[in-house]
C-alpha cells in the first residue's frame, strides 16, 4: 500500500488526507473475505481502476458494451456520455468506499447538512477535475474518435434548487469534502427540479425540467434502505410499565423514503463524501388499501399521492407559500435523515446521550426546522428519554442559518395545517414554547408584550408557528450569512432573542467553491494564475491569490489578463450564438446582471439605466459617437406566480428587442437576455464579465454569492452597501469598487419620512423622460398599456426605492465609464479584485463554521 499524503492549510486548520493506492495484491495467501469491522474494507475491495489512457479506454468500452449493451458504432451520444460518466465514477467510487471505511474507524463528529435545496451544476467536469483524469479521458476519447466537449454538453444539470441558497449548500459540501471533514448532505431528490425557462414574445414560459429523462449516472439508489415516514392522525397518552405518563402518535398514513446517494468528491485529496437525497415511494399500507378497496386501478392511482411528495421543487425563491405539500416535503426529508443518522450511521447500541459529540445538524434556513420537534419525538416518545434530557441533547445538536431579512420570507406554518399533518410535533412545539416562555417570564417579570413578541406561536394574521423562532430557541448557534446581515439579524429581525442570548448569535460570511467557480469555469485565468504563482496550491488555499497583487502593476501581466478576458468573451459569444441565437459584439464592455428576478434585487434599476442611455441618444442629448459601447447581459428566472417579476422580464426583453434593432444606436448598446439562467450558464457568463451588477436595496440582500463569483473572476462591482458587497469593497478597496446608493439607515429614514416615488420622478427630468419613454409605448409597438403594471409599481409604491437611488446609480455608471476608458488601469483594478477575493472561498466559510459552530475536526491520515 502506497500512501500519498496531501496536506493543505486552511487558516490554522491543517487538512491532511491520504490517497491510498494499492500497488499489489496483499501478501497473505488466503485473505479473509470479510472486513474486520462492519464498516471496513476487505482485501477484495477494489482500488481506482483507471490511471492510463489504455485503462480508460478499457473502462469506457466496458461500460458502453456491457453497461449500455451497444457497440461503439451504434452508440448514441447519450450512451457515450453515460459510459464516460460511469467509467470516471469508478475512480471516485473506490475513494468513496475508503472514505466511508476510514470514517467508520474514526467515529468522528460529523456535519449533517440539512437543506431542502442543492443547486449542484453539472457533475462530469467536477468529477474529472477532482480525480485529475481530464487529460487521460480527453486522449482516450480522441483515440476513439469522440470529443469530450460534445459529451460533456450532453449532461442536464441537476437543478435541485432555486438560486443562492441551494448553490451555497452545493459549495459547502464541496469544501468539506476537499478539507476532509466528515459531512453528509441531506436533501430531496426532486423528480422535477427548477423549471426550464423559455421566452415567448419576451414572456417567461415555464417548462418542466425532465433532468432524469435520459438516465442519471451519478446517483446510487438504495431501496433496501428505505425508511418509513408517518403523517396525520392523532396522539394519545398512556402509562408505561414504569408508571410514567407518556404520549404516542397514532399516524394515519405513511410513505417510504428511498435514499439516493451521490458522491461529493474532494479536490485531489482521495476523499469522497456523501450527499443523500430522498425520494418518496408508496408503502405497503397502500398495497393493503388496494386489496381492500376492490377497485384495483383506482387504488394504484392513489399510490401516486405518496410519490408526489418528492415530485417537484417549489419554484419560489425567498417567498415561501404555505402549501401543505411543501410541509410534507420538509418533514419527509428531515424525518428520513434523522432516522438514517440514528439507525444507519451511528453504530448499534450507541448511547444517544453522546449524540452531540457525534453529529451537528446544520439547518439551511427554516425549511428543515421541523427536525427539531422530530428529534424530540424520537428521543422522548420512541427512546423513552426524559424531556429535559432530550431537550439538552437537542439544543446541542442543531444550529440554524438564517438567509433573509425580508419579513415575507420568514417561514410560518398555520397551527391548523401543522396540527393536521403532524399532530405530535405541534404538541411538542407547544411544550417547547411553554417552557421557554416560563423562562422569559422569569427573566422579564411583567413584560407581557415581550412574551408575546418572543412566542413561537403568533396569533396574527392567523394562529401559526414561527419556524425561525423555533430554530433560534432550539439551536446552539444562529448565524447570518454576511457581516452586515448578521448585525441586522441581531438588531432588527431577532432583537429580543439576541438580547436574551447574546452568545448564541454569530456570523459566517458565505463563500463559493474555487473549484467550480474559477478552476473549472475559467481555465484561461486559472492557467495564468498557476503560471504566475508557480503551482496549483491556490485552488485549495485561495488566500494565495494575494501573491498576484504585485503583478497588477506589470504591463505584460495586465496584457495577458486582458487576453484571457477577451477570449472568455469570445467563448461566451459563441455559446450564446448557438444556444440562444444571440449575436453579441466581443470588443465591448460586458455589463452583467444575473440572479433570480426579485423586486428587492432591483433589475428595474438596471433597466432604467439602459433606457436612459437609449433615451439620451433618441432625444439628441448625447451624440451616439459619444456613447460607450456596452453589452448588457441579463439572466433571471421569476417564480411562476410572481406577476410583477414576469412583467419586468417582459419589459427587459422588449427594451432589448427595440434597442438592438434601432439603427440610431449603431450597435453601441446591446441587450442580451439568454433564457434559463442556471449554474452551467453562470459558469460561462461570469468569466466573461467586466462589470458585476449588485444593486439590491441596502439592507435587503442577506449576502449574495454571485457578487463573489464575479470579483473572483476579475469583474469590477457596481454595488450598494448591502450583503457581502460590504466585505468585498473592504477587501478589494474603495478604488476598485463602484459604490453608490443609500446606506441601510438612510433607507430606513427615507421610508419613515414617507417616501414618494412620484416626487422623485417629477423632480428628475432625465428619470421622467426615461419612464415616459416606456409609458409612451415605444417598446410595445405603441401600446401604452403594455407595461403599465411596471410603471405604476414604480410610481405608486416602489417598495425597494429604485427611483430614490436612480440618480446615484447613473453617477456611479459615469465613474465606471471613465474608469473603463483607461484599459490599463481597469485591468489593474480587475487583477486586484481577483487577488483580494481569496476570503470568499467556501473553504474559509467552512473553517469559520467549524471554529464557531460545529467543532468538527478533519479526518487525518
Ligand atoms: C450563484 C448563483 C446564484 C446566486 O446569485 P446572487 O447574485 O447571489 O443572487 C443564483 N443562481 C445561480 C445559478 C448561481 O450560480
Amino acid at each position: 500500500m502506497r500512501r500519498i499524503l496531501v496536506a493543505g492549510a486552511h487558516r490554522g486548520l491543517i487538512v491532511v488526507s491520504v490517497l491510498a493506492v494499492t500497488d499489489a495484491k496483499p501478501q497473505s495467501s488466503y485473505p479473509s473475505p470479510r472486513p474486520t469491522s462492519p464498516g471496513g474494507l476487505s482485501p477484495y475491495d477494489k482500488d481506482a481502476p483507471i490511471h492510463t489512457v489504455d485503462e480508460f479506454i478499457n473502462g469506457f468500452m466496458d461500460e458502453l458494451n456491457f453497461g449500455r449493451g451497444v457497440s461503439l458504432a451504434r452508440s448514441s451520444r447519450n450512451d457515450q456520455y453515460i459510459a464516460l460518466s460511469k467509467a470516471v465514477r469508478q475512480n471516485l467510487q473506490a475513494r468513496w468506499m475508503k472514505t466511508l471505511a476510514r470514517q467508520y474507524e474514526e467515529q468522528a463528529k460529523s456535519v449533517a447538512y440539512l437543506s431542502a435545496e442543492y443547486l449542484l451544476g453539472r457533475q462530469l467536469d467536477n468529477a474529472l477535475l477532482a480525480t485529475g483524469m481530464t487529460d487521460v479521458v480527453e486522449e482516450g476519447l480522441d483515440a476513439l474518435g469522440l470529443s469530450l466537449d460534445r459529451l460533456r454538453a450532453q449532461e442536464t444539470e441537476p437543478g435541485l434548487g432555486n438560486g443562492g441558497l441551494g448553490r451555497l449548500a452545493a459549495c459547502f459540501v464541496d469544501s468539506l469534502a476537499t478539507m476532509s471533514v466528515p459531512c453528509i448532505g441531506y436533501g430531496i431528490r426532486y423528480e422535477y427540479g427548477i423549471f426550464r425557462q423559455e421566452f415567448e414574445d419576451g414572456w417567461q414560459v415555464e417548462h418542466s425540467d425532465r433532468w432524469l429523462a435520459l438516465g442519471n449516472p451519478w446517483e446510487f439508489p438504495h431501496p433496501e434502505h428505505a425508511v418509513t415516514v408517518h403523517f396525520g392522525g392523532s396522539t394519545e397518552t398512556y402509562t408505561d410499565d414504569r408508571g410514567r405518563e407518556r404520549t404516542r402518535w397514532l399516524p394515519a398514513w405513511d410513505v417510504q423514503g428511498v435514499p439516493y446517494n451521490y458522491m461529493v468528491p474532494g479536490y485531489r485529496n482521495g476523499r469522497v463524501n456523501t450527499l443523500r437525497l430522498w425520494s418518496a415511494r408508496a408503502t405497503r399500507a397502500f398495497d393493503l388499501r388496494i386489496f381492500n378497496a376492490g377497485d384495483y386501478v383506482e387504488a394504484v392511482r392513489a399510490q401516486t399521492f405518496a410519490e408526489n411528495i418528492s415530485k417537484v421543487l417549489y419554484p419560489e425563491d425567498s417567498t415561501p407559500q404555505g402549501k401543505e405539500l411543501r410541509l410534507q416535503q420538509q418533514y419527509f426529508f428531515v424525518a428520513c435523515s434523522l432516522r438514517d443518522q440514528l439507525e444507519n450511521v451511528l453504530p448499534k447500541y450507541f448511547d444517544l446521550a453522546n449524540l452531540p459529540d457525534r453529529v451537528i445538524f446544520q439547518l439551511n434556513d427554516t425549511h428543515p426546522v421541523i427536525a427539531i420537534p422530530e428529534l424530540m419525538r424520537l428521543l422522548v416518545d420512541e427512546k423513552g428519554m426524559e424531556w429535559d434530557d432530550a431537550w439538552a441533547i437537542t439544543q446541542k445538536c442543531f444550529a440554524y442559518t438564517c438567509h433573509t431579512l425580508l419579513p415575507e420570507a420568514l417561514e410560518v406554518w398555520s397551527v391548523e395545517l401543522l396540527g393536521k399533518l403532524l399532530p405530535r410535533h405541534l404538541e411538542i412545539i407547544y411544550k417547547i414554547n411553554e417552557i421557554f416562555l416560563d423562562e422569559v417570564r422569569a427573566a422579564y417579570p411583567g413584560d407581557e408584550i415581550k412574551l408575546r413578541r418572543m412566542s413561537i406561536i403568533t396569533d396574527h394574521p392567523e394562529r401559526s408557528v414561527r419556524m425561525a423562532y423555533l430554530a433560534t430557541i432550539a439551536g446552539s448557534k444562529v448565524n447570518g450569512v454576511a457581516a452586515l446581515h448578521s448585525e441586522l439579524l441581531r438588531d432588527k429581525v431577532l432583537p429580543d432573542f439576541s438580547a436574551y442570548w447574546p452568545d448564541k448569535f454569530t456570523n459566517v460570511t458565505n463563500g463559493i467553491t474555487p473549484r467550480r467557480f474559477i478552476r473549472l469555469s475559467n481555465p484561461g485565468l486559472s492557467d495564468l494564475i498557476t503560471q504566475t504563482l508557480g503551482d496549483e496550491g491556490w485552488v485549495t488555499d485561495l488566500e494565495r491569490l494575494r501573491e498576484l497583487e504585485p503583478h497588477a502593476d506589470d504591463p505584460a501581466f495586465r496584457e495577458k489578463f486582458r487576453q484571457v478576458k477577451a477570449a472568455n468573451k469570445q467563448t461566451l459569444a459563441q455559446v450564446l450564438s448557438t444556444r440562444d441565437n444571440i449575436t453579441l459584439p466581443t470588443d465591448v464592455m460586458y455589463d452583467v446582471m444575473v440572479k433570480r428576478l426579485h423586486e428587492y434585487k432591483r433589475q428595474t434599476l438596471k433597466l432604467l439605466h439602459i433606457v436612459t442611455l437609449y433615451e439620451q441618444i433618441l432625444s439628441g442629448k448625447v451624440a451616439v459617437e459619444d456613447v460607450m459601447p456596452r453589452a448588457f447581459l441579463f439572466g433571471a428566472k421569476a417564480a411562476p406566480g410572481y406577476r410583477i417579476a414576469k412583467e419586468i422580464i417582459a419589459l427587459i426583453n422588449a427594451v432589448g428587442k427595440t434597442v438592438n434593432n434601432d439603427p440610431q444606436v449603431q450597435g453601441r448598446l446591446t441587450v442580451a437576455f439568454p433564457a434559463n439562467y442556471n449554474v452551467t450558464l453562470a459558469e460561462r457568463l461570469i468569466p466573461a464579465a467586466d462589470l458585476s451588477e449588485q444593486i439590491s436595496l441596502a439592507g435587503k440582500e442577506a449576502s449574495g454569492t454571485g457578487n463573489m463569483k464575479f470579483a473572483l473572476n476579475g469583474a469590477l462591482t457596481i454595488g450598494t452597501d448591502d450583503g457581502a458587497n460590504v466585505e468585498i469593497r473592504q477587501l478589494v478597496g474603495d478604488d476598485n469598487f463602484f459604490l453608490f446608493g443609500m446606506l441601510e439607515p438612510e433607507v430606513e429614514a427615507t421610508i419613515a419620512e414617507g417616501y414618494s416615488p412620484v416626487s422623485v420622478y417629477e423632480n428628475n427630468p432625465q428619470l421622467k423622460a426615461t419612464i415616459d419613454l416606456i409609458a409612451s409605448g415605444h417598446f410595445s409597438d405603441g401600446d401604452r398599456n403594455r407595461f403599465e403594471p411596471v410603471i405604476s409599481n414604480l410610481l405608486g409604491e416602489d417598495r425597494f426605492l429604485a427611483l430614490a437611488d436612480y440618480a446615484a446609480y447613473l453617477e456611479a455608471q459615469q465613474r465606471v465609464e471613465a474608469a473603463y476608458a483607461d484599459p490599463d488601469d481597469w485591468s489593474r483594478k480587475a487583477i486586484l479584485n481577483v487577488a483580494r477575493s481569496g476570503f470568499f472561498s467556501s473553504d474559509r466559510s467552512m473553517v469559520d463554521y467549524i471554529d464557531r459552530i460545529w467543532h468538527t475536526p478533519a479526518i487525518t491520515q
